[in-house]
Order: structure tokens, then C-alpha cells, then sequence
């Protein structure tokens, strides 16, 4: 939209409306969906999208949902709690919150675990810091308790030596490709197999084209959502988001007579699960390193950072060798913000044009909305967080692409937009 009609429209916006659509007449009202992307991302919003009425159609590399990022045997929903009022904890907690009742219907057909997440803390300064977010949160809240050492060995069933621990008893863990392969188990879902190589949006049509990797047309779409990790970096209307992809591993411990009594997700430096099928999941690690193959020196880590939470857990796993061990190696997608990057892709050039007065004063007052590419969506950036972060997104996309109101308040759900790293850029003179 050209400047002068921009500005007609100024009256009732204000400087914080970037995340408002100055098009809105262009959302489409269809109710077809392509979905790039069969991960948690992916999977979570054609779920959501199919619960309200879409026909979904959701487009993977692979033959089966859940082959990469979201591939693990067991992930956990983790807790982190932070006494700042910032939209980093805010939104962690509203997550994870939100995934205690998603994933209940999971948990209740016998996939994972609502068994409880223990946090143990890391040092006589970290256990004070549990103390006090337990004493300023937690006593109102039934979410979480503080556990001494008695009920740490109660409720955990290892005599561990910390002294106290975070409880979140309505947590688990869960088998991410089981999760995902049971959300596209639905009428209005269908899943196909293609390498989407670019995307272009057609004008006269108001459609999406997606290409695959032969550069055929594969399919045509009223309404786009690119739910393909840092893959999105590989089309052109997305290339300017700041994601990484940043590699973990993690490691599979065998059970023993002692640790089958472990009944909680332990967690503090990286995590343990309760052994299911003759093995624990222990994780993760983080690197820079492009390479997928499960490496001996990561294993090692990964022992390494469980043993340092505690002398017993130190026992259970410090006789294993990490050369004889297995487990799994993928990529996730991380933010420099830690938070998901979910909405309307932005377009680049009109937004920086629109809201470029924010270079000279980042305080500066421009009263318009943001100007976004038609009918294109992304949700992606999931960091270690993919299990809680993605039943949140996709609600809130469901909602945005449906035009119903946002289950998030305005400071958070902006704090996930993928503009935000546009109007931040704008006003440090990065962009
Ligand atoms: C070792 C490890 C341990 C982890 N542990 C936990 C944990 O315990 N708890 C937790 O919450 N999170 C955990 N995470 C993070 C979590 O797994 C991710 O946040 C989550 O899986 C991301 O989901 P996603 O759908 O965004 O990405 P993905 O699962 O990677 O899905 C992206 C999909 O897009 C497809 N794709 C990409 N490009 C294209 C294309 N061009 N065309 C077609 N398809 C394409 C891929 O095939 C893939 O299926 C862990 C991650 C790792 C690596």
C-alpha cells in the first residue's frame, strides 16, 4: 500500500500497531490450507486449523510426520520459571500450562507420561532463587510445589541428595512422532511428500504456488503456513528471519534395577526421563556443528552434565561407557529472543519503508499498521521448547488465520510476532 493511503488511515493506530494487518481485506476467507512442515510445528497447527472447519493438506520431505527436530523418543515438556515480568517467562509459563491440558487426552491413551518434572537446582544460589519463585508464585498456585528431601525421595523414588527441588506433578514427558502422527489422524488432514524448493504468491489468483525440488508446481494454496524449522531461511520471503540451526543429541541410557525406580522427569542440567522399553532418555546437548551423525564425545557431555545434578544420579549413569551407548541426533530451530516466531510473514521492503523513522528515534510515534505478504504464515523457531511452545502457536495462529480473537494478550502474542525482529532491528540502525 502506497504512503499516502497509509497515512488517510492513521487516526485510531497508534506507534505499537505493527502487528496489525493494514490489509485486512486480503485475508483470505477459504478454508484451505497448505501446511509445510510435518514436525510439532506443523502438526499442532493442521490440528488446530482442522478442529475449526479447515481442510488441511500438510506437505513433508519425508513419508512420516516427525522425522527430524521433532524425532526424539521421548521429549519433556521443561519448565523454566523466572520471577521477571518479561514476555520470555510469561509466555514459558503460559505454555507450558497450555500443554499440561493438551496433551492430557495423550497422556490418558497411554502415550508418555503425566508422570511429574522435578527441577533440581544447580546451586546453593539456585536453590534460594526456587525458593523465592516458589515464595512469590508457587503458593498460590497449585501448578507447582517446593519438595524438601523426604518428598523429593517420595515422589521421585531415588534418594537424591539435593535438599529441595521444583515440582510441577501435571508435566511429563511425551513421544513427539506418536503425538504427531496422532494429531494428522483426521478427516479434514491430509499429508504429502514433497521438498518445497520456493514458494510464489499469484496475484490475479490470490494463491500460493509451492515448486518442488524439480521445480514442478506440486500445489496451489489459498492461505500458506511454512512450518519447516530453519529450512524457512531457504525461501525468499522468510530468508530475513534471524533463526539458527543449532544441533543437540541426546543420549540413551539403559535401565537398571536402581534407576527403573526413577517415576518423575528429572531436570536441572539437561534432563532424564523415567525408562520406558529398557531405556532413559538423557539430553541434550548444543552445537554449532552441521553434522547428524550421533558422536561419543556428545554422550559423554550429556553424562557428564546429568551426573553434576547429583552425586546419586552421578552413580546410576557413571558406569555406562559412552562409546557403547546410543541415542539421536537432530537440529533445532532457535531465536535470539528464545521465543517462537508465529504469525503473518511481514513484508520486508513496505515495513521498512513504513516504519523507517524509526532509525533516527527509536521512540518515534508511527501511526500505521504493518504490511504483510497475503495470506502467508509461519510458525518455526521452537528452540528446546518444541513440546510446550507449538500447542500455544498453533492456537494462535488458528485464530489469527480463522480472524477470532488472540488467545494471548497483546504484549505477548507481539513478543512472538515475526515482525518484531524488523522493528527492533529498525530502531538499533541494523536494518
Ligand atoms: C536433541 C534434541 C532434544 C530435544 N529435546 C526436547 C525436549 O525434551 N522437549 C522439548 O520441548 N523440545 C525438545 N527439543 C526441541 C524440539 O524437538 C523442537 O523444538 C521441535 O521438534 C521443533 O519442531 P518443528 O516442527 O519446528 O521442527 P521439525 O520437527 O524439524 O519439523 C520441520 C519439518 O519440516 C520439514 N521440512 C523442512 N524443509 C522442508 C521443505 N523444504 N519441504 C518439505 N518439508 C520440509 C522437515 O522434514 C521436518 O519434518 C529437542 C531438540 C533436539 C534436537
Amino acid at each position: 500500500m502506497k504512503k499516502e493511503s497509509r497515512l488517510r488511515q492513521e487516526s485510531n493506530k497508534s506507534s505499537s500497531s505493527w502487528h496489525n494487518n493494514i490489509e485486512p481485506q486480503k485475508l483470505s476467507l477459504q478454508k484451505d490450507v497448505t501446511v509445510v512442515g510435518a514436525g510439532l510445528a506443523g502438526c499442532t497447527t493442521a490440528s488446530a486449523l482442522a478442529n475449526i472447519g479447515y481442510n488441511v493438506t500438510v506437505i513433508d520431505r519425508h513419508e512420516k510426520p516427525a522425522q527430524e527436530g521433532s524425532g526424539n523418543r521421548q521429549a519433556v515438556i521443561y519448565p523454566r520459571l523466572s520471577l521477571h515480568s518479561t514476555p520470555l517467562p510469561q509466555i514459558n509459563y503460559k505454555a507450558m500450562v497450555n500443554a499440561s491440558s493438551f496433551y492430557k487426552s495423550f497422556w490418558r491413551s497411554g502415550l508418555g507420561e503425566q508422570c511429574g518434572v522435578m527441577i533440581l537446582p544447580s546451586s546453593i544460589h539456585d536453590a534460594q532463587k526456587q525458593k523465592t519463585i516458589f515464595q512469590n508464585l508457587g503458593q498460590s498456585n497449585s501448578f507447582f510445589s517446593l519438595l524438601d528431601k523426604r518428598n523429593i525421595k517420595k515422589i521421585s523414588g531415588l534418594a537424591l541428595c539435593s535438599p529441595s527441588a521444583l515440582y510441577f506433578p501435571l508435566l511429563g514427558w511425551l513421544p513427539p512422532v506418536a503425538v504427531c502422527e496422532r494429531l494428522l489422524k483426521h478427516p479434514n488432514i491430509s499429508l504429502k511428500k514433497a521438498v518445497i524448493k520456493k514458494i510464489e504468491y499469484r496475484r490475479k489468483l490470490n494463491t500460493w504456488n509451492l515448486f518442488d525440488s524439480m521445480g514442478n508446481k506440486f500445489a496451489e494454496t489459498p492461505i500458506l503456513v511454512l512450518a519447516n524449522s530453519y529450512e524457512c531461511l531457504n525461501f525468499s520471503q522468510t530468508q530475513f528471519l534471524p533463526v539458527k540451526k543449532v544441533r543437540g543429541q541426546i543420549t540413551e541410557i539403559p535401565t537398571t534395577i536402581a534407576s527403573n525406580r526413577l517415576r518423575v522427569v528429572i531436570c536441572g542440567q539437561g534432563y532424564l526421563t523415567p525408562g520406558t522399553n529398557g531405556s532413559h532418555s538423557c539430553g541434550a546437548t548444543y552445537s554449532k556443528s552441521q553434522d547428524r551423525e550421533v558422536c561419543i564425545s556428545d554422550h559423554k557431555k550429556n553424562l557428564e552434565k546429568l551426573s553434576s545434578n547429583d552425586p546419586l544420579l552421578k552413580k546410576l549413569v557413571g558406569h555406562f561407557s559412552p562409546a557403547n551407548l546410543d541415542g539421536r541426533a537432530d537440529f533445532r530451530c532457535t531465536t535470539p529472543d528464545y521465543l517462537p516466531i508465529v504469525g503473518a510473514v511481514p513484508n520486508l521492503s513496505e515495513m521498512i519503508e513504513a516504519f523507517s523513522e524509526l532509525r533516527k528515534d527509536a521512540k518515534s510515534q508511527i501511526a500505521t499498521y504493518g504490511t504483510y505478504l497475503p495470506n502467508l504464515y509461519i510458525h518455526c523457531g521452537l528452540g528446546s521448547r518444541g513440546l510446550s511452545y507449538a500447542p500455544l502457536g498453533a492456537k494462535l495462529l488458528a485464530a489469527e488465520i480463522a480472524r477470532e480473537p488472540s488467545p494471548l494478550e497483546k504484549d505477548l502474542r507481539k513478543a512472538m510476532h515475526p515482525a518484531r525482529f524488523i522493528i527492533r532491528a529498525l530502531k538499533k540502525k541494523q536494518l
